[in-house]
């Protein structure tokens, strides 16, 4: 994990973060999303968004924004 605390630039490896396996909201957020999907990282969600939109670039930043929520 990279962290940076002084200044006003916050930087986090987010790759660890634990996500909804569908949506790709964060864990402690999932009672308010409706998908019944596993957990997986952030590292495996994004791999997994890459093979569904097979380079779609405007499709995948979509996903990742929680565009599926
Ligand atoms: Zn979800």
């Amino acid at each position: 994990m990279i962290e940076h605390s002084e200044g006003n630039v916050v930087m986090i490896d987010t790759d660890d973060m634990l996500v909804c396996g569908y949506c790709g909201i964060e864990e402690v957020y999932m009672e308010d999303c409706d998908c019944s999907e596993e957990v997986i990282t952030y590292f495996d969600f994004k791999e997994r968004i890459v093979e569904e939109t097979m380079g779609n670039k405007d499709e995948y930043h979509r996903i990742l924004d929680g565009g599926r929520c």
